[in-house]
This record gives C-alpha cells, structure tokens and sequence, in this order.
C-alpha cells in the first residue's frame, strides 16, 4: 500500500518527514563489472533474491539530500558532489561498486526533473527530499561482497523540520555507542543506524529528543546527535565541532563552519569536545539535512543536567547561522562559488 497523494492536494506548509510516493525514481544495476545506463521508473517495488548481501550483511548505504524551490521558480540542490563524493567513500568502505561522481549528479537531477510538480512552493518552507541508495543484490549466502549492485534515487517531498519556527530541544548522553573505534561510524551505512534505534528509543522514552553519542574509545568526548552532528559556541565565539574517524562528516556541519568563519567571523575549532569541559559553550546545536540546526536546549549527562542557551530560545549565533545557511539553500542569499548547482 502507498499514501495515493497528487501534489494539488498537499498541504506543503504541514508535511512532515515521512514517505509520499512521488511518479518516478532513478533505478541503475551493477553487473558483471559495470553499470548500465539507468532509467526512471514509476516502479516504486525492488524485486531482489532473498540471497542479497544488503538483507544479511547489511551490505548497503544511502545518502540524503535536497532540492530547494527558489524565488524566481528555479530549483536549487545544495553542494550535491559533496553526496556523490560521500557515496563513493561509503561503497569504499563496505567493498560494494562506486557510482560514478558525475552521473550521481546527473541522476539526481532527472529525477528532480521528472518529479518537477512535487517540489515544494517556495516559501513554503517545505523541499523535495532526495534518497540516493545502493544494495548488494544476487544469489550469495557466503559472507562476501556481492558481485552486483542496485544504485536508486527517491524523491518526496518534506516539510520544515519546526512548524512556526526552530525551537530547542533537549537531548541525553547515551552509553551505548553507535559505531565502533575503527568501524564504520564515518560511512553512511544502514548499519550504524540499526545501532542507534534502541538508544534512542530509550532516550525518547525519557522524554529527550535523541541519545548523544560520546566516542565509542573512551567515552569522554562528544561525537554526534542522534543521526547529526555536534557543534557549540564558546563564550568568547569559537564555532567549535568535534573530529573523530567514527563521526559521519556532515555537509551541513562543514557549510556551518564555513559560514561561521567567513560570514559571521567567528573563529573555528575542530577538535576533542570533552563532555566535562560543556560549560564553555553559551550555545549548542545538531546539524544535518533533515532540520539544518536542532538547537539544543540541556543535556543530560548522567545525574547532571547542564543547559546551555536556554531550553526555550534559540541563541543569537545559533539563528544567523541556520539563516545563513537556509537563506543561501532558498537561493536567497549569494552562497560561496560551487554551492548551490541549479536542476
Ligand atoms: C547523514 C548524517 C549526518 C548529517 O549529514 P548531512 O550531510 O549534513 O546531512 C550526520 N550524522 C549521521 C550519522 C548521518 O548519517
């Protein structure tokens, strides 16, 4: 069964982030060593043997992005061979067939295109979410990797992630690790994320937004959000974001960063966050695709409950930042050479 939705009749403004089947997807095969010329397809079903590596090994990975409606009508995508660079260094790492950089792009914009009247009105606040994928499909059962591959691309589209604007949330320090030292913490696997549903059910359970993952090492410092990642702002204006192989490097945190240092002349610092040094941050944030910037409000950190701005308001440095960013997304704002690539 599939949600039967026609863009006339959506309500942009109250989408949430959930599956709306749109008309077409990009689907391409790997097989005996090369991919084939891929096709759009309204086929929304994968019909796959129930030997596939992606079922038993978790051979697979994914990214995520998004297609942004401008002002004057035009649709923007946002550092998109960033994706296509992250996808390859995934396949990399899980030994499965890297889809050419370019062609990534390329897919990415048919099916935009094909998807056109989906992309949300601008203003709306609302954008057409991208989820380029790739399996290891055939006949294996062996713990191997697989010798062919599915790469597909699906749209829907996706509403802001706060209605009537951000707000903070509070989060609680996790003992439970999302990825191992030397695994796969900084390639965007399905795997990490089977890791992360139990944690952060406890966390919701607790009535926090998501678990926060220390380093799964030592457990001192601080690593990523939920399924984003960290930064904070010092008292004296350091942008601060911590660097750690089991971290996935986020497009967003890296835009941030930039943004901090060039546009909001903030000093940067990419580093250790020591979970006992929180105090120096006057404002913290979550970062990623999905809501940009979740602000967080107070973290738990056992007994402690430690608050940073406030639990809430959003911090001034916390809202230029995400208007920067978005502003430059919506094509509002002029954003560094190579940003933004128009569909
Ligand atoms: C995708 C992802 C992020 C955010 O990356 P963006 O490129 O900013 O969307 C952060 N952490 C994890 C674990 C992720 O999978």
């Amino acid at each position: 069964m599939t949600t039967d939705i026609r863009p006339k009749n959506i309500d942009w403004e109250n989408l949430d982030f959930s599956y709306i089947k749109t008309d077409y997807r990009f689907i391409s095969k790997f097989k005996e060593g090369k991919w084939d010329e891929g096709e759009l397809t309204t086929d929304n079903q994968l019909h796959i043997s129930e030997g596939s590596t992606a079922l038993h090994y978790g051979q697979q990975c994914f990214e995520g992005m998004k297609a942004y409606r401008t002002k004057d009508g035009s649709i923007n995508l946002f550092r998109p061979y960033e994706n296509a660079r992250r996808m390859k260094n995934s396949c990399d790492r899980l030994l499965m067939a890297p889809y050419p950089e370019d062609k990534f792009v390329e897919a990415v914009k048919k099916v935009v295109r094909a998807n056109e009247e989906w992309v949300p009105p601008y203003g709306t606040g609302a954008s057409l979410y991208l989820r380029p994928f790739m399996i290891g499909v055939g006949d294996n059962v062996g713990i191997k990797a697989a010798d062919e591959y599915i790469f597909s691309i699906f749209a829907t589209p996706v509403g802001s992630y706060f209605k009537g604007g951000m707000k903070p949330s509070n989060f609680l320090v996790s003992t439970y690790d999302r990825a191992a030292p030397r695994g796969t913490g900084a390639a965007k696997v399905g795997g990490n994320y089977a890791a992360s549903l139990l944690p952060g059910k406890e966390a919701k359970g607790r009535s926090f937004s998501d678990a926060v993952y220390l380093d799964p090492e030592t457990h001192t410092k601080i690593e990523e959000v939920g399924a984003a990642n960290f930064f904070g702002i010092t008292k004296d204006d350091v942008f601060v974001t911590p660097k750690s192989p089991s971290i996935l490097p986020s497009i967003t945190k890296y835009s941030l960063l930039w943004l901090a240092e060039n546009r909001l002349n903030l000093k940067t610092y990419e580093g250790d966050v020591f979970v006992k040094d929180i105090d120096q941050f006057k404002e913290a944030g979550a970062c990623g695709t999905a809501a940009v910037i979740a602000p967080i409000g107070g973290l738990q950190v056992d007994e402690a409950f430690h608050v940073f701005y406030s639990e809430t308001e959003v911090g001034p440095v916390t809202k230029r930042l995400y208007n920067e960013l978005t502003g430059i997304q919506f094509g509002e704002i002029e954003g560094p050479e190579g940003w933004i690539e128009k569909v």
